[in-house]
């Protein structure tokens, strides 16, 4: 249940544009309750423009750190003077941590993912990977994945140069970079042991883009960083076809774990931020993230 509201309340929250969608709030708020702790995190709409504003304000009201989501988190890195290795390395912030006299930006995505990946045993080490999408959710994948021991990696995006771009800030792997019409093409498909789809395509229902589920691997895993109550466009069709498959509700719990440590310095419950989330998603409390392999087809 969740804490009165006091005058000795500290407080968290998260900046975003739209922010009303977000599972972060009930994930956090379940954990300060589960720990007892006179704080809440609050939702807070801010809007492009009032972004240089909104991160003035959080030493101004005395927060202890927010969460930034979508479309600041690449605009807040850059204006921030003080950030993480990890930050830097994806020229984005997803969380702000209010120090005795700065700010400091730091990214919990990448290490969310590989904690997930690596909790749903995702085949990665010495394999290939097929990243769609060159944005920050990409960008955290490619760190995930080189983590994991990627051997090499082909991203696919709509705009070829964001894709070149992004692969000049990985060079350490092995990248290729193509066009989406190629993951119609079996032997790209076949190659591949994990297929991680970092484009906001399957929201709002659709369909995803033509993929030749049909010539994927036995086990070829199949990750959407989108998180949703039933499966995606992009995970349906390889869950149709028995394989391994998780959204991206894991990656949110973990980054939100990570940067629940970072902002009130205790480890976060994760049972209680587990549950939260689930219920959000309509699923069962204990639920682990990811569809397993045997399971029944989800509705
Ligand atoms: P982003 O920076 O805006 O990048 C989006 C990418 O998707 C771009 O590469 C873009 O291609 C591509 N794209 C968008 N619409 C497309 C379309 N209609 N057809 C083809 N390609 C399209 O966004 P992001 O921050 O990476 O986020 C991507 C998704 O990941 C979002 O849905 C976000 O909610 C999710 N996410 C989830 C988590 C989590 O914890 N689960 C964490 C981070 C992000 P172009 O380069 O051609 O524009």
């Amino acid at each position: 249940m969740a804490m009165a509201i006091g005058g000795g309340t500290a407080l968290t929250g998260i900046f975003g544009d739209p922010v009303a969608h977000s599972a972060s709030p009930a994930m956090h708020n379940a954990a300060y309750a589960a720990l007892g702790m006179d704080r809440a995190y609050v939702p807070f709409r801010v809007t492009p423009d009032q972004l240089p504003a909104a991160l003035r304000a959080i030493r101004a009201l005395g927060l202890l750190g927010v969460n930034i989501t979508v479309p600041h988190k690449e605009r807040a890195a850059r204006q921030l003077r003080n950030l993480s290795a990890e930050a830097r390395q994806l020229a984005a912030v997803n969380c702000v941590i209010a120090r005795r006299d700065s700010l400091f930006g730091d990214n919990t995505d990448a290490r969310g993912m590989a904690q997930d990946l690596t909790e749903l045993a995702a085949p990665v080490k010495g394999q290939t990977a097929i990243v769609i999408g060159a944005g920050g959710g990409a960008a955290a994948a490619m760190l995930a994945l080189r983590r994991l021991g990627a051997r090499r990696v082909i991203i696919a995006n709509r705009t070829p140069r964001r894709a070149k771009k992004l692969a000049s800030r990985f060079r350490s792997m092995r990248i290729e970079v193509r066009p989406l019409d190629h993951l119609k093409r079996p032997h790209l498909i076949a190659g591949a042991a994990t297929i991680i789809n970092a484009t906001p395509i399957g929201l709002d229902a659709g369909a995803f883009m033509p993929i030749a589920y049909d010539a994927a691997q036995q086990g070829c895993f199949f990750y959407d960083l989108i998180y949703a109550a039933a499966p995606t466009p992009f995970l349906r069709p390889a869950l149709e076809r028995g394989l391994p498959a998780a959204d991206g509700a894991g990656m949110l719990l973990y980054q939100g774990a990570l940067a629940f440590e970072l902002f009130n310095g205790v480890r976060a419950p994760l049972d209680a931020m587990r549950a939260a989330l689930n219920a959000r998603l309509g699923r069962s409390s204990t639920s682990a993230t990811g569809y397993r392999r045997r399971d029944p087809l989800p509705p």
